[in-house]
């Protein structure tokens, strides 16, 4: 008898995403391990989640996913521009940066979009927002989820938390 994927399900599946044709994440590479998540509680984005549920072993899928499904819409009030002085001085600033940044709402991703002569551009945007994913998935394995990992929320073992 062969599990297919459902609610409480762990999954491990091997993946390629590309963006505009070119692949910006990829499980497939030498040594790579296939990714592991727990079905039905948010652990990869929503579009991908449910092209997957009733796949099995084996399976290979083509997912489109739009931003609404993905990482969300660009939302242009995330694009600011902000005094040079607010960054370290020991730091050369460059267009295409990615840093971290702590608020009050934890930490978020900065991309650098622009850098002026007293001022930087950054998008708080996630990188992909706004972007229509392509994944080419293949699963791998489909086993039930242990009482802990379901307490917990996420997959423990092999491509998944390690604690
Ligand atoms: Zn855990």
């Amino acid at each position: 008898m062969s599990l297919i994927i459902g609610d409480k399900s762990v999954v491990l599946f091997h993946y390629t995403l590309t963006v505009d044709g070119e692949t910006v994440d990829t499980s497939r590479e030498e040594g790579g391990q296939p990714l592991a998540y727990l079905h039905g509680r948010g652990n990869i984005v929503p579009g991908l989640e449910k092209a997957l549920l009733g796949l099995k072993v084996g399976d290979k899928k083509a997912v489109e996913v739009a931003p609404g499904e993905g990482y969300g819409e660009h939302d242009p009030r995330g694009v600011q521009k902000v005094p040079r002085t607010q960054f370290p001085t020991d730091v050369e600033i460059e267009e295409g940066m990615m840093f971290t940044a702590e608020d009050e709402d934890g930490v978020t991703q900065v991309h650098v979009k622009e850098v002026g002569q007293d001022y930087v551009v950054v998008d708080l945007n996630h990188p992909l927002a706004g972007e229509t994913l392509h994944f080419d998935v293949e699963i791998v394995e489909v086993r039930a989820a242990t009482p802990v990992e379901l307490q917990h929320g996420h997959v423990h073992g092999p491509g998944g938390h390690h604690h």
